[in-house]
């Protein structure tokens, strides 16, 4: 089933490490908002989903305000662009309406407000429970408000994720026990957790270069890596993808369905569509996609994916998840090429093959990028 993920381009500061498209400057809201309305109107039928009043509609399963950070908005603006989608698309009744909320953006208000206009879960970016790791990664945020914010979310929420950061310079093996401690103490159904990467151009690559911030250690990475599923499987938590665990039952739906090749509609710059076979992604730019949509354009650039470049990526998301890259669902003779090619790995400890699937082991997920890139046809 398809699902919608709205980008919403502005954050209050730029964290080091932060290679997303966002504007720290608040000028162009109104007319960004205005835009994200206008090309949800403009979306072509057929789209890369379906438009209300085709009988053969599918449903939107799922809604994602992404970004940025979607909190800054007020719960209006959220509830108008809402309403938008459900005149222009059916949206099933239990659909999943995520929004990212950072700490700093959490009151009891907006929690009301964002629950009155049908959001039912929340992702939280949290990063880290210490004020020193915030502070390094520029965070608008601090570690009072990550705890106490939290605390008062969960009085509102049920369904809600936390990002944590691992293989910070100043992030030490017990501290990062701590942060995963206080999520599992909190019964947090659901988190997500990303090893810190150095991205081109961002700050933090800048600081690197200059010598003004450490660099990332691989190895500590890893070590907490292998660490974190420990803790996480002792405290009943599935690991159904490489940086996401949830209890049973609490896995993103809108997330699962990008690792298992469904549908989705991107709205606002530089959200990306996907209908199957064609990939596209609107323009990283907030001035010029105002401009282009106030023309009556959406602005965006696409590529068609090539049978090989659908089972590259296939090989990519399976081997990350949970599920295995099943082998039945290719042609006998590419299921019989990716076994040999596989079986390096399953002899090096870094794979395993189950039920006709193959799976990482842990320590091939340290590895799964190399790993699937390797099996690329
Ligand atoms: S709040 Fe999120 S999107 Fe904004 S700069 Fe920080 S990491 Fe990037």
């Amino acid at each position: 089933m398809p699902g919608i993920y709205i980008h919403i381009p502005f954050c209050k500061q730029a964290c080091h490490y932060c290679n997303f498209h966002f504007a720290t400057s608040l000028h162009y809201k109104d007319e960004l908002i205005a835009g994200l309305l206008k090309e949800i109107d403009l979306i072509p039928f057929p789209s890369p989903q379906v438009e209300k009043g085709d009988v053969n509609s599918e449903r939107m399963e799922t809604i994602y305000f992404g970004g940025g950070t979607p909190s800054l908005l007020g719960v209006d603006e959220i509830q108008m662009i809402l309403n938008k989608i459900q005149q222009r698309f059916f949206v099933s009744e239990n659909a999943e309406i995520t929004l990212e909320a950072n700490p700093d953006d959490i009151t009891d208000e907006k929690l009301i407000g964002w629950k009155e206009a049908g959001i039912n879960r929340l992702s939280i970016g949290v990063q880290s429970f210490f004020d020193e790791d915030l502070k390094w990664m520029n965070r608008a945020h601090n570690s009072r408000q990550a705890i106490g914010n939290l605390q008062l979310a969960i009085k509102h929420f049920e369904n809600i994720t936390i990002d944590l950061i691992y293989g910070t310079p100043g992030l030490t093996n017990e501290k990062w026990k701590q942060n995963v401690d206080t999520t599992i103490l909190l019964n947090i159904p659901h988190l997500s957790c990303y090893a810190l990467t150095v991205e081109p151009k961002t700050p933090l690559d800048k600081m690197i270069r200059q010598q003004q911030a450490e660099n990332i250690n691989p190895e500590k990475q890893s070590e907490q890596f292998l660490l974190l599923m420990q803790w996480m499987e002792e405290a009943g938590y599935e690991h159904y993808e490489i940086s996401n665990f949830s209890k049973p039952g609490w896995r993103s739906r809108h997330n699962s369905s990008y690792w298992s090749g469904k549908n989705y509609l991107g709205i606002g710059p530089s959200a990306h569509s996907f209908n199957g076979t064609e990939r596209q992604w609107n323009i990283s730019n907030n001035k010029i996609y105002i401009e282009s949509i106030n023309k009556g354009i959406i602005p965006f650039e696409k590529e068609v994916l090539t049978a090989v470049q659908k089972l590259n990526e296939y090989i990519m998301t399976s081997l990350r998840t949970m599920e295995g890259l099943k082998l039945e669902r290719l042609n006998e003779a590419d299921a019989d090429k990716l076994k040999s090619a596989s079986r390096k790995f399953i002899d090096s400890g870094l794979m395993r093959s189950e039920s006709n699937s193959l799976f990482l082991t842990k320590e091939g997920k340290l590895l799964a990028d190399g790993i699937a890139a390797d099996l690329f046809f």
